[in-house]
């Protein structure tokens, strides 16, 4: 579903930034920059477009923002469109991030700098910057808050009373997602022991990450899969006790396999489902307990740290970035950004997402 309700970057920024306003004399106060984002589909990039746009005009930019619905030919042509606009510098949030080198070479042959955005475009060395999560680490929470949800492991982190075997099904984002990958080894390296010493299975036997990726990241199909596997693997009367999900879309699609298959009832509880992104719907489906848990990447910060990297190169500067955690995009390494994300839970949302000022209550009640 399109749900255009997002929290947009405090209204503050505009002021904080009012005096930063590109320079005069390089050429580039005013100058048009162009935004793609994947799609509309999902609530988070609906969120981030409209905040980067905001980010942007706030420093004087105009700014032409582009949603591609997860098309990749809608996307090669709204860049190619950008290009022809006169955009001096791309901000690109990719579909694939292998599928645009020939619009990524088009821009290094008319000097615009491009910044990936959240995701990386990879086999290409016409990328400058790249703004982000820790990717890798995300993995890692989604698979802490799946052992703590089965209490083998306690929330501080140590050893829970719950020794299992418990049976967990595992999924993976869209494969051509740079970032899918990341957070199928973050979580796997949190995993790997539990499954190797018996307190997790995988009775599936489908671990590997092209076996459970799930294209576009679209959550019909994982509804689809875990349909296929409650009346496959399931049949004979076992019980789903976890799921690792890497995507809030994808638990949705998931959590109603389960609920049509008899699951979230007294007698069979729903299993502890992951996620990511903290969308609404998820949000709503934790506090109702459905969803046990999302991974909260503040947008609105991701949005003022792409805006300020495209300020300071369309200045002429160099933009600070964490370079101990670059990105190698298997032709550069990529100077990046990695911004920290949280675990959020039915414990912790009121804090994490409302006391911050992400949600208003009522977006999630
Ligand atoms: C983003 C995630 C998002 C996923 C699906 C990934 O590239 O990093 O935050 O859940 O795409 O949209």
């Amino acid at each position: 579903a399109v749900v255009l309700a997002f929290p947009l970057a405090a209204c503050g920024s505009s002021e904080k930034t009012a005096d930063k306003k590109p320079a005069a004399g390089t050429g580039n106060a005013g100058a048009l920059i162009g935004v793609t984002m994947p799609t509309r589909s999902s609530e988070r990039w609906n969120g981030d477009g409209e905040n980067v746009k905001k980010e942007l005009e706030a420093l004087g930019y105009k700014v032409d923002l582009q949603f591609a619905e997860d098309d990749i030919p809608t996307q090669v042509n709204q860049l190619d469109n950008q290009i022809t606009k006169g955009a001096k510098l791309l901000i690109i949030a990719s579909i694939d991030g292998t599928a645009i080198s020939t619009q990524l070479q088009s821009a290094a042959d008319n000097k615009i700098p491009v910044i990936a955005y959240d995701r990386l475009v990879r086999d290409s060395p016409n990328v400058d910057y790249y703004a982000t999560f820790d990717n890798f680490r995300v993995g890692v929470q989604q698979a802490t808050s799946l052992l703590t949800g089965l209490k083998v492991l306690n929330a501080d982190g140590s050893e829970g009373a719950a020794k299992g075997p418990f049976n967990v099904e595992l999924f993976a984002g869209s494969a051509d997602d740079n970032n899918a990958t990341f957070f199928y080894n973050g979580a796997m390296s949190v995993l790997k022991p539990y499954l190797d010493d018996g307190t997790l299975k995988v009775p599936s036997k489908q671990t590997e990450f092209k076996t459970i990726a799930i294209l576009r990241w679209k959550p019909a199909v994982a509804q689809d899969r875990m349909e296929n596997l409650l009346t496959s693997t399931y049949r004979s009367g076992l019980t789903v006790d976890g799921v690792l999900s890497p995507y809030d879309g994808l638990s949705i699609g998931i959590i109603s396999a389960l609920k049509s298959n008899g699951y979230g009832t007294a007698g069979q509880p729903y299993p502890v489902v992951t996620g990511q992104d903290a969308e609404a719907a998820s949000v709503k489906s934790i506090i109702a307990g459905e969803q046990y848990s999302t991974i909260f990447k503040d947008y609105r910060e991701l949005a003022r740290t792409s805006a300020q990297m495209a300020d300071a190169v369309l200045k002429g500067q160099k933009p600070t970035t964490n370079n101990n955690k670059d990105y190698d995009n298997g032709v550069k390494v990529v100077p990046s950004t990695l911004l920290d994300t949280a675990i959020v839970n039915k414990t912790n949302y009121q804090k994490v997402l409302i006391d911050s000022g992400f949600y208003k209550k009522a977006q999630v009640q």
